[in-house]
């Protein structure tokens, strides 16, 4: 039976990863340190003998007993508030966090596929984004923390590629949705639909010109799934391509969640990138992937999702003190 290691097992991408690699029967170590994440997103496996859950922070030594076949590297805060919240966990995380499962899969001979983003093409000049573009990125800016670690994350898997021959994949998400998004995390479309339940207009930023290209949960995990178990140790972008507004895409919530909620306008905030768009070619010829859900579909999905959840999780507010995690 192969073993596969998934951190940031209990966030919304993780958890999704662990179920899928649990279907294919591999036996799963998911592992996390729960800053971001959230057991409610795993308890369901907690009952199989091929699961178990590490709680631990992966900028720190991290140690597997056993042999390991693969390691998917998750853990990160993933959205532009918590960058705010925890720069210099996410910069650890991405950085530290890598080279820590980068020495691990070495000394395991395990393949290790990393979580890489649309974001390090930061706010892009180069339009679809192939991933032979280098990128428009403020290293300084608030995205920095989360931009440069990833790209630091990049650099520092291919060195550990040519350099001790490691098997290693790097997939570049673009924004992703579905069940188990966190309600409160500032997302677009958490943020819109948790507005139109509790019946407050929904907040566009900016003139609402800039584009965002969704793609469905199941799309993405079949995408990582894919390229895993791929030979290919380039880049490859997995999101899907069809673009819309921010604009409207509000107006197609308020049609979606039928309330008669107004779209109202705040200001832009920094460095928030005008387009994105995947260019998807690679991922079409090596993986023989694209997206299957149409944004119709999965936002149904994903709007029964966020309705089910108790009515107090809709007024939560996330008071968690960082400051342990930002210092240590
Ligand atoms: N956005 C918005 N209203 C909100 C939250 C986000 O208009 O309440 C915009 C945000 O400015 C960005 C887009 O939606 O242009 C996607 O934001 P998100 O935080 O989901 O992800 P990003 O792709 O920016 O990392």
């Amino acid at each position: 039976m192969k073993k596969i290691l998934i951190t940031g097992a209990a966030g919304f991408l993780g958890s999704h990863l662990c179920d899928r690699f649990i279907k294919e029967g591999y036996r799963v170590i998911g592992m996390d340190n729960l800053i971001t994440g959230d057991l409610k997103n795993i308890e369901h496996l907690f009952k199989l003998k091929n699961f178990e859950f590490y709680h631990h922070d992966v900028s720190k030594f991290v140690s597997v007993p056993g042999k390991l076949d693969y390691i998917l590297h998750f853990a990160s805060p993933a959205s532009p508030i918590d960058y705010l919240k925890i720069p210099i966990q996410t910069l650890k995380v991405g950085a530290l966090g890598t080279h820590n499962l980068l020495g691990l899969a070495k000394s395991k001979n395990a393949r290790i596929l990393i979580a890489s983003t649309s974001e390090i093409y930061g706010d892009p000049l180069v339009h679809p984004q192939t991933e032979e573009y280098y990128g428009n990125v403020n290293t300084i800016g608030p995205r920095g923390v989360y931009d440069e670690a990833k790209r630091f994350m990049e650099s520092i898997t291919m060195a550990y590629n040519r350099f001790h021959g490691l098997e290693t994949r790097i997939v570049r998400i673009f924004n992703t949705y579905g069940p188990r998004m966190r309600l409160n995390d500032g997302r677009v479309i958490p943020a819109f639909i948790g507005q139109a339940l509790r019946g407050e207009d929904l907040t566009v930023f900016g003139d609402g010109s800039q584009t965002r290209s969704f793609c469905y949960v199941d799309d993405q995990v079949e995408g990582i799934y894919r390229l895993l178990l791929s030979d290919y140790d380039m880049p490859v972008n997995i999101g899907n391509p069809h673009e819309i507004t921010i604009r409207d895409f509000a107006e197609e919530i308020v049609k979606l969640t039928g309330t008669d909620q107004k779209v109202i306008y705040k200001p832009l905030p920094k460095d928030d990138p005008m387009q994105r768009q995947p260019d998807i070619s690679k991922a079409k010829e090596i993986l023989g992937w694209e997206p299957q859900v149409s944004r119709e579909d999965g936002m149904k999905v994903t709007y029964e999702y966020f309705k089910s959840l108790p009515e107090d999780e809709l007024y939560k507010k996330e008071h968690k003190d960082f400051t342990e995690y930002n210092r240590s």
